[in-house]
């Protein structure tokens, strides 16, 4: 019986005395729980407080204390140890102590092994309040778990930078200014560095200037969305670390810029011609998909069109209505087939042809950025495993996580569930970037 209880509760401590254990079902805060009865004696080696060492002779048994150790549930039932604790007098000193034991910390009633399940359920997308009801604790104790567990897991500046890493931002808490904070993430292992509060330009300066000048200098490259403080900050931080675009925000910029044009036309025909401002409502995905993933040979009936159609010749039928359109449909699908080939030469031709082109104001000024940013898209084709995708996932989670918790008010607490979520139990280190060309 006493090595069958321990061992179903993954005791390892010699010192517990399961000679009278019981189990007893009882209603603990209304709530029916298990209750094991122990013992815990021992003979001690010494005396904690003067330090004698002749135990056998001044030490002796005074009294028992009885403590009521939290566990985590069985079989579906809130658990606890009713420990009764050995208490000791010293004749030397005339101190007494208690006995101690690694299944719970000095002054505590709540068990390591209930408080590791807390930690590892908060790398969870789960709510603090459904963790402390899962573990019989309070909602303080599940907050105090993670402050703990998050404090020994972050990284002190200083330390070391990976080689390769990523800048991103998400939405943050309402008190942060601009709703904005920032993350960046090692672009190989996947793994979080770290998370601050402001994402302006002074405040990452300010951050990334606290670690050493030898440490920054052997940053190699630092991927980033268009977002312009980031540039100003790597030139003053990061000095010889090779800025790269994300590919994925080149070819949004690009997507977007054609379906805004797509609706402008849409909306002029919105009162003049209807069926016409319908197909362009429907058919809109169409237009933003490669055109080499259209069909041109498979014809059917599509329910706007009296005759059949494949998707190739409605993409046509509705690029033919506008000039404009046209143009930047011809562009936005030309840059991205660069960009996803790989072709810088044909990247920058096409940028260098665009002036006689009709195209939109608004593709003119993606252009215009595209050309301003010409040398890190270079480096974008140049690492084309570089990207910020493993940012962008983490993002989603970190979403998921807020909205399942119904927001968060305290910023600190935010991230400190996010640096749980990400970093307590993560993946083996990918793969190791390689370039196009040898580099
Ligand atoms: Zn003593």
């Amino acid at each position: 019986m006493k090595h069958f209880i321990l061992s179903l509760l993954q005791i390892k401590e010699n010192n517990i005395d399961c000679t009278n254990t019981t189990v007893e079902e009882i209603s603990h805060k209304g709530i029916k729980s298990l209750f094991i009865t122990a013992k815990l004696t021992y003979i001690p080696t010494h005396c904690p407080d003067c330090g004698c060492m002749n135990a056998e002779y001044s030490i002796v048994k005074n009294g028992t204390r009885a403590s009521r150790i939290t566990l985590p549930h069985i079989s579906g039932l809130p658990a606890f140890l009713k420990l009764t604790k050995q208490r000791y007098l010293c004749k030397d000193c005339g101190h007494s102590f208690t006995a101690e034991t690694p299944i719970v910390e000095k002054y505590c009633h709540i068990s390591t092994r209930t408080r590791q399940w807390i930690a590892h359920q908060c790398d969870q997308r789960l709510t603090e309040k459904y963790i402390s009801e899962m573990a019989s604790v309070s909602t303080t104790t599940v907050r105090r778990v993670i402050e703990e567990t998050a404090h020994a897991i972050r990284q002190r500046p200083t330390h070391t930078l990976p080689a390769h890493l990523c800048f991103d931002e998400f939405k943050s808490v309402k008190s942060v200014d601009t709703a904005m904070s920032f993350i960046f993430c090692d672009a190989v292992s996947h793994r979080v560095i770290d998370i601050v509060e402001d994402r302006k330009q002074y405040a990452l300066t300010r951050y990334f200037l606290r670690y050493d000048r030898s440490v920054r200098h052997k940053v190699k490259t630092v991927t980033v969305d268009m977002y312009a403080p980031y540039f100003h900050v790597i030139q003053a931080c990061f000095p010889k670390a090779k800025i790269i675009i994300d590919k994925f925000h080149l070819v949004q910029a690009l997507n977007r810029e054609l379906n805004r044009t797509r609706i402008q036309v849409m909306n002029q025909y919105r009162h003049r011609d209807r069926p016409l401002y319908n197909k362009f409502k429907r058919y809109w995905k169409l237009l933003l998909k490669p055109p080499n993933h259209l069909t041109r040979t498979e014809y059917k009936k599509y329910r706007l069109f009296s005759e059949w159609k494949s998707t190739d010749s409605i993409a046509q039928y509705l690029l033919n209505v506008d000039e404009t359109l046209n143009a930047n449909y011809d562009y936005a699908h030309a840059l991205s087939d660069a960009l996803r080939q790989g072709h810088m030469e044909q990247f920058k031709a096409l940028i260098q042809t665009s002036h006689a082109a009709p195209l939109s104001p608004g593709m003119r000024r993606v252009l215009r950025t595209f050309k301003k940013y010409a040398p890190h898209i270079e480096q974008t084709l140049h690492y084309p495993k570089l990207t910020n995708g493993p940012l962008e996932g983490i993002n989603n989670s970190i979403k998921a996580l807020k909205r399942v918790a119904f927001g968060y008010r305290n910023f600190a607490h935010f991230r400190d569930r996010i640096l749980l979520m990400t970093r307590l139990y993560q993946p083996e280190i990918k793969r190791a970037p390689n370039s196009r060309k040898a580099s």
